[in-house]
């Protein structure tokens, strides 16, 4: 039977060429390939400094912990994201407080921050953003920075799902006081497992890349520390992997975007909500695509919806479940009915197969499929 994957990396010849002479160079770590990947990566978003790192989550942490964010600090977030973006703030036993999102970009509301940002600046003096372009799309920018420099908020951007999208011309991951983005298999390039921290602050560099290397000094001996730092390094084979990928990135995010379009038109007869990109994004790049069932259809619907795709050899994935709703945050006191917007768009989304290499023939069979279950279980 046919099968199509939900997501797969594009793996050229000349990637597993230089993954094979890192091998034979016998230089494993720390090395020439992290070098040259920061360099691209920092010139490609247009910021001074790069960072690369073990993964998106360790991009994150390192962010936070450079910019000072503490037990006493809090971290506003959205929930319509991947668990990564507020967890690094319980790494640091800082405070976490959800913020709803816009029922069409599903990004952060600008209005829903005011208001949180009302309640709670009160209460705390060091507050920090954790901004999100989820599934590529960038946030509302102008709106969010005006917000956060009226209520002295420092912004963290996690782009890890927006390698290259671009709000009126400027890059994701250039909107705070570093941006953040990731490299696992399913992301816009891959090094297997990693990320990267870029920024133009000296400051935040300065401690990440101490950090990400057991608080070493720069320049200081292997066993000399300055810091309580972590072993969040990439390794030279990933550096290389994502090296070699940002060689054609252009022409990845244009093939990424060629398999939306065509999605885009083959499912305008289907009665679903395709995803939105506002004129403000001069670029997107895609990391999934994620269409919404209609507004009646439950849970348990999309549910049979999913399992049907599934029997018929098609991948899908419930893009997100909300994180105030995850075990660790419900703890917390997070409970239903406290986003709204968020619990009511997550429960009708589905994200269908998305990559690069990804065919018509088989986005054709995707659409057939789902054509069907849609038949099926919704009246
Ligand atoms: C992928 C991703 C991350 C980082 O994930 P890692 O698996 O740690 O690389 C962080 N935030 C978001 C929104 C992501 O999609």
């Amino acid at each position: 039977m046919k099968k199509v994957q939900l997501s797969s990396p594009q793996i050229s010849q000349s990637d597993i060429d230089v993954v094979v002479q890192v091998l034979k160079s016998g230089r494993l770590s720390i090395g020439p390939y992290t070098e040259a990947f920061e360099k691209v990566i920092a010139e490609f978003t247009g910021l001074r400094y790069a960072v690369a790192v073990s993964s998106g989550t360790s991009a994150l942490h390192l962010i936070l912990k450079a910019a000072n964010f503490n037990e006493k600090s809090l971290l506003i977030v959205p929930s319509f994201t991947f668990v990564a973006s507020a967890n690094v703030a319980l790494f640091e036993k800082g405070k976490v407080v959800f913020v709803d999102v816009q029922p069409d970009t599903m990004n952060i509301d600008p209005f829903a921050l005011e208001y949180v940002l009302d309640k709670c600046s009160k209460e705390y003096s060091e507050i920090y953003l954790m901004g999100v372009d989820i599934f590529g799309h960038p946030m509302d920018w102008d709106k969010i920075t005006e917000i956060c420099s009226n209520y002295n908020v420092t912004i963290i951007e996690d782009s890890c799902e927006a390698l290259g999208s671009e709000y009126k011309g400027k890059k994701v991951g250039t909107f705070g006081i570093a941006g953040a983005f990731a490299f696992y298999a399913n992301k816009q390039i891959t090094t297997g497992e990693g990320g990267i921290i870029v920024t133009n602050d000296e400051t935040v560099y300065k401690i990440s890349k101490s950090l990400r290397n057991q608080g070493r000094g720069e320049g200081s001996e292997w066993l000399v520390h300055e810091y309580v730092g972590y072993n969040y390094r990439i390794d030279e084979m990933s550096a290389a992997l994502g090296w070699s990928q940002m060689q054609r990135i252009d022409e990845i995010i244009n093939r990424r975007s060629d398999v939306a379009n065509r999605y885009n038109k083959l499912l305008s007869k289907l009665g679903i909500q395709i995803p939105v990109v506002k004129d403000y994004v001069t670029r997107m790049s895609w990391f999934v695509y994620v269409i919404r069932l209609p507004e009646h259809v439950d849970r348990l619907t999309r549910q049979r919806i999913m399992e049907y795709l599934e029997m018929e050899g098609v991948q899908v994935r419930s893009y997100f479940e909300p994180v105030h709703l995850q075990k660790p945050y419900r703890e917390l006191g997070w409970k239903e009915g406290m986003l709204p917007v968020t619990e009511q768009v997550s429960t009708r989304t589905i994200a269908l197969p998305f990559y690069t290499d990804l065919t018509l023939e088989d986005q054709e069979y995707v659409v057939e499929k789902l054509k069907n279950a849609l038949e099926l279980f919704i009246k």
